[in-house]
Parts: structure tokens; sequence; C-alpha cells
């Protein structure tokens, strides 16, 4: 049987799944980490930490100085391939699956599948065994915004790749599977079905509006300020209004921009000065929950959109999805939004 990755697509809601058998061979090391709250898993040696730069695949990206070698110690931030990757680079796509003029009620084509090419990378933040990101300096941290940007750049020059999903995973329950904090990227020729659901959104709002609705809760958020918990200069955070998880929020820029990869070096320093502050606030809040965040933005490639507005959504995992949010996507939250941000704001440094 194949062990090469497929994207497959359920026929009714278009949902997208990807079928990736080598994802079962990942160190797991975290396992058994106690729910709720994060742990310091630890695999001695750690394939991340350096001098074990040969456990990884040949890095894509890294900061280092110019005298250090590349693949060896010295590093700041690496970025190397999943060695356990969901999406593969060597696989050719087959557009024929989608070929709207084919008779579909075939087998054939209900069942929409099609080879699982793309890039799954990993984003080694600091080079110290540091599991917990609000322990990044703000320049390390920073760096972590700054390499965000630099791959959805260099990742934009491969054609067949229409969309890059960013994302972080801090602790056991949220699925991380190392304890050295990293990031990880997977870039596919699909855009994932959240990411068209917000554009087919803000389109019709833009639509009926001629403005962005990001742009439209920020300053209605700015305004009245029951969920506003931090902002910058040039950046919000705001406790979701309507959240799938408890104390979920979101981190906007306040200026309309649909493409992350126009933030500057110094909107990078800013915005990790103010994630930190957040998240050290959750970690008082809520006893170092687990947490995932990920990065909503416009497709690689796409021009400025006035619809669309990029921004980061952070979600505790302190809760699990049960009947009805698996079942019937709704769910069910304990503390309401604006006490949430109340929360925030009285634990902030
Ligand atoms: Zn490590
Ligand atoms: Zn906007
Ligand atoms: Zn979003």
């Amino acid at each position: 049987m194949s062990i090469e990755p497929e994207f497959r697509q359920d026929p009714v809601c278009g949902r997208w799944a990807i079928i990736a058998p080598e994802r079962s061979h990942r160190p797991k090391t975290l396992e058994g980490a106690e729910p709720r709250h994060r742990r310091e898993g630890e695999r001695k040696p750690c394939p991340f930490c350096p001098g074990q730069e040969y456990d990884t695949p040949d890095e894509v990206l890294a900061y280092r100085p110019f005298d250090s070698s590349p693949n060896g110690p010295g590093w700041q931030l690496r970025v190397v391939p999943n060695k356990f990757p969901a999406v593969r680079p060597d696989l050719v796509t087959l557009s024929s699956t989608a070929d709207s003029t084919a008779d579909t009620t075939t087998d054939k084509n209900m069942f929409l599948a099609s080879p699982g090419l793309g890039r799954a990378e990993v984003l080694i933040e600091c080079p110290e065994h540091l599991p917990d990101p609000t322990h990044l300096s703000d320049s390390q941290f920073s760096a972590v915004f700054s390499a965000y940007r630099d791959r959805l750049i260099a990742l934009a020059d491969e054609v067949q790749l229409a969309y890059a999903s960013v994302f972080k995973n801090v602790g056991a329950e949220a699925g991380a599977s190392l304890g050295h904090t990293h990031s990880q990227i997977i870039a596919t020729p699909i855009v994932p079905g959240i990411i068209e659901s917000e554009l087919a959104g803000s389109a019709a709002h833009f639509s009926r509006t001629n403005r962005c609705i990001f742009c439209d809760i920020a300053h209605r958020e700015m305004t009245d300020r029951d969920r506003l918990i931090a902002q910058s200069e040039n950046f919000l955070v705001l406790s979701a209004f309507a959240p799938r998880f408890e104390r979920e929020f979101w981190l906007l820029p306040k200026r309309h921009v649909s493409r992350y990869e126009a933030i500057s070096s110094a909107e990078c320093l800013e915005l990790a000065r103010l994630m930190k502050r957040v998240l050290s606030s959750l970690d008082i809040i809520m006893d170092k929950p687990a947490y995932n965040w990920s990065l909503h933005t416009a497709p690689l490639r796409s021009t400025e959109m006035p619809h669309y507005h990029w921004h980061i959504e952070v979600m505790p995992r302190i809760s699990r999805p049960a009947g009805l949010e698996w079942g019937f996507g709704c769910y069910i939250i304990a503390v309401s939004p604006e006490q949430s941000a109340r929360e925030f704001r009285e634990h902030l440094s």
C-alpha cells in the first residue's frame, strides 16, 4: 500500500482532508503530558537543539552569522523541511480529477483526490531548548514573525502552491510533539476551507458596504472596548466575539492590509512585544494552558485585497471539543468574551 500523502475532498460539503501515513512515525515526546497544562517534554538529544542539525533535513532558511556554516551550529533561527511531512514537494498534481465537465455521477469524480503535493516545514524559533514562547527575548520572538514573512515570500515563487498555513502548537494538548518551541508551515495547492469561507464572507460584506469587515470590527472594538484586550501603535488584540475556545483572542493590524508579507521588521518587533504580553497574561489566567495559533492571510501571490485583512487567531485548549462542537460545529463557551477581556487586561504587565 502506498504511503504517499493524498488530499481528499468530502463530496458533500467540500471539506478537505490530508491522508498522511508518514505522520504516524513522528516522535511524540510530550505524549502522556497532563491534560490542560503544558509540560516540558524531553527527548535527549532534542533534534531541534544546536549540534543535532544532522537529525533534521537541510535548512531552507536560517538566521545565522555569515561566518557560520549551513546546517551546523551558530544559528539564531532555522527553518527545515518536516522530517515527517503531511505533504511532499516531489509529487505531481493530477488537475484532471477536478475537471468540471466530467461525469460527476461516477465514483471517480465524486471522490476527488489528488497527490499530497506541498511543503511541510518546521520553524525552530531559538537555539535554546525553551518550551515556552514567552521565554524568547523580544528580538527572538520578532525573528519568528520575520521568518513567517520570509517563508511566505519564498513559497509564493512556487506556482503550484496556493496557500501557506502558518501555525504553532504549544503543549501536548494542542498537538505539539516536541518541547523545543517551534512553528510549522504547510503550503498546499489548495486554499483551506476556513480561509475560503473568510474570503467569501468578507467579500460579501465588502459588496454590501464597500468596507473591510475586519476594519469594521477593529473600529467597533476600539470604540466599545468591551472585548479590547490590548493595543500598540499598529496592532490590536481582541477577545473573539463568537469564540470556539474559552479566551480565544485575535491579533490584527489596525491599518488595512490583506497580506502578512507586507509586515515590516519594526512591526514584527512591535507584534512580538504585544503577543508576549498577552500570552503572559493568558499563562497567569489559565495556569499555562496548551494553545494553538494560526496566521490567516491572503493566498500566495494575491494582490492587495480591499476586503480581506490578515490576523492571528490564538486558541487556548483547556476544553476538548465534544459532540455539539464536532457534530454540529456549534461551540459552547463558559466564560464570556467580555469577562475574558477584563481578566486579560487585569493581568497584563
Ligand atoms: Zn531542543
Ligand atoms: Zn481591513
Ligand atoms: Zn481568521
